[in-house]
């Protein structure tokens, strides 16, 4: 069944949101959106959008398409160690499906409500698949974890096991070589990322910097140390490597891991008289954080392995390369 704009947006996108929170003072229905902003906190606000067949096989599960748009968006959240709220979505749309539509606004709705985030609004329009989502948050702190607060010295960090959801957008759609489990496991982490809301108040405890590593850990660690001003340095064999890339890519595991993109944990640096304190936390939050290498006042990135320096080529996904 094909639906006009206004039939669209009211059924999958006004319905569903209508039982918002307390804070939404005018949600999805007028020419703009109002919302309640605490005295003391900050607005953070961040914006991805997400083109079919550069950023997704366009015969993707809506769901799944609807998961990723949130959760890149949220990831931007967990970077600067806000609380996501708010989201607008910019849907673009080749024709008005009512199936597909039903599986993106399902999608939408479990990826948004997992992080007790709505959506107060959005536009759509008729053209090729592209889906941007703006997610507004909030943070407590007047002064916000940055890319450029690394200083020589701070200790590097990584959030999880890196490689997983690179391994499974080079594999795609070839499966076949993978047990059934591992595809399972390899297809979560690519189409179902977790974004790390859940480390914000570590981060704004102890992170001098942070970013969310989506382009690949040494690019984005790169952004950080030109942000900064700084290089750094990294111990090869301290990267986390994803079991299933241990295993599969062997002898150019870490490489792989470190510059494979579509990764939503984070990487951040806590200066060194912190540690003690930053690990007690870790350790009662029940967190696991990855020390990887240290910044330096020389510019770039190198690495250390078997005590000897190699330099490090930043390596990532980019657009118009
Ligand atoms: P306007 O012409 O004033 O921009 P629209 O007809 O585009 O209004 O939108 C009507 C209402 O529906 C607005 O509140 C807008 O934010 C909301 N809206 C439109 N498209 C979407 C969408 N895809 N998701 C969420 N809200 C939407
Ligand atoms: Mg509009």
């Amino acid at each position: 069944m094909s639906l006009d704009e206004f039939k669209i947006i009211e059924t999958y996108f006004k319905k569903p949101f209508l039982h918002a929170q307390k804070d939404v003072i005018l949600g999805i229905g007028d020419d703009a959106a109002c919302v309640c902003i605490p005295a003391q906190e900050r607005l953070v606000a961040a914006l991805d959008t997400l083109v079919a067949e550069v950023h997704f096989p366009i015969e993707w599960d809506a769901y799944d398409i609807a998961w990723r748009a949130v959760m890149v968006n949220i990831s931007d959240m967990a970077a600067m160690a806000a609380l996501p709220k708010w989201a607008l979505l910019g849907l673009t749309l080749p024709h008005s499906d009512s199936q597909w539509l039903e599986r993106f606004a399902k999608g939408l709705q479990d990826a948004l409500q997992s992080f007790q985030t709505v959506l107060i609004g959005g536009d759509t329009t008729r053209g090729p698949l592209t889906i941007t989502l703006t997610i507004q948050g909030l943070t407590v702190q007047q002064n916000l974890i940055q890319r450029s607060g690394a200083k020589p010295g701070d200790i590097i960090f990584v959030t999880g096991a890196l490689g997983a959801a690179a391994l499974a957008y080079q594999s795609w759609p070839k499966w076949q070589h993978f047990l059934p489990e591992e595809q399972a496991q390899l297809l979560n982490k690519f189409q179902r990322p977790i974004p790390r809301i859940d480390l914000g108040d570590i981060l704004r405890q102890y992170a001098t910097s942070a970013i969310d590593i989506s382009d690949g850990l040494s690019a984005d660690l790169f952004h950080i140390c030109e942000a900064s001003q700084v290089g750094a340095c990294l111990e090869w064999s301290d990267i986390p490597v994803h079991p299933l890339v241990q295993k599969y890519k062997k002898d150019t595991a870490i490489a792989f891991a470190i510059s494979g993109g579509d990764e939503y944990e984070l990487c951040f640096t806590v200066n060194p008289k912190d540690l003690p304190a930053f690990y007690q936390t870790l350790q009662s939050s029940h967190k696991i954080c990855h020390a990887i290498g240290f910044i330096e006042a020389d510019p770039g990135l190198r690495y250390r392995h078997n005590h000897i320096l190699y330099p490090l080529q930043p390596e990532g996904y980019q657009h118009f390369k």
